[in-house]
């Protein structure tokens, strides 16, 4: 018989977005043999797990800044836009797919989210609360300005095949304090955390660059979301 490829539910993204921001994480998904279906925005809470059972994964695109109430420190003049209420959404539905013992593939925001529902926190600006860090808010999602250590033997070790990777940078906030569960593993040159795992999770990896953008160019961007699209079945 054959299996159905699977169901990766992908967070909508408030609708201010710019339209087809979020089309680059589909088209990954189905170019890793996945079926990507976009979940509706807002995220009604009473259907989460009702969703996360159907669904064979979930990932967590990147987005708008998180509000900082939810790791507990008022707002740095430099925060960008915010949504209080997507971003509970979002929180609860990484508790959900925890819990649930489903894959979790995060991505920049994703990894954020991830990292505040487990009780960590975040630089709310980098180029103000950490300014001798490189420029990691960079304009063009194909250029690949600043390398990652990766540290062996981890999950994305495993899946990239190398501990040195060059990537793209599109970030002005990072994770600080590290919460809960997650191990760093892998970091920019200047310390920043680019990427973190749950080693006793089936498969939740999250990185802080934008490997949507680099499947066509990179094949070990594209080898991201085949292990993880392969993780769901
Ligand atoms: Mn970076």
């Amino acid at each position: 018989m054959m299996s159905h490829p699977p169901l990766i539910g992908i967070t909508n993204s408030p609708p201010d977005r710019k339209v087809g921001y979020l089309k680059k994480y589909s088209d990954a998904v189905e170019k890793a043999g996945g079926i990507a279906v976009m979940l509706p925005w807002p995220l009604v809470p009473e259907h989460l797990s009702s969703l996360i059972d159907r669904l064979d994964g979930i990932l967590l695109p990147g987005g708008h800044d998180i509000d900082p109430k939810y790791y507990d420190e008022a707002p740095n003049p430099q925060l960008g836009s915010i949504d209080a209420d997507h971003d509970a959404a979002e929180i609860a539905l990484v508790h959900a797919t925890l819990a649930a013992r489903k894959p979790l593939f995060c991505i920049c925001r994703g990894m954020q989210v991830l990292n505040v529902a487990l009780g960590g926190s975040l630089y709310q600006d980098l180029a103000t609360q950490y300014p001798s860090t490189l420029n990691h808010d960079q304009d063009d999602y194909l250029l690949t300005p600043h390398a990652i250590d990766v540290v062996p033997g981890s999950l994305l070790h495993t899946i990239v095949g190398t501990t040195s990777l060059a990537v793209n940078s599109m970030h002005h906030q990072a994770l600080h304090h590290i919460g809960a569960r997650l191990v760093v593993t892998a970091k920019a040159p200047d310390g920043i955390v680019e990427a973190v795992e749950i080693p006793d999770h089936p498969f939740a990896l999250a990185v802080e660059y934008h490997p949507e953008a680099l499947v066509e160019a990179d094949p070990l961007a594209l080898r991201l979301f085949t292990a993880f699209v392969q993780s769901c079945h």
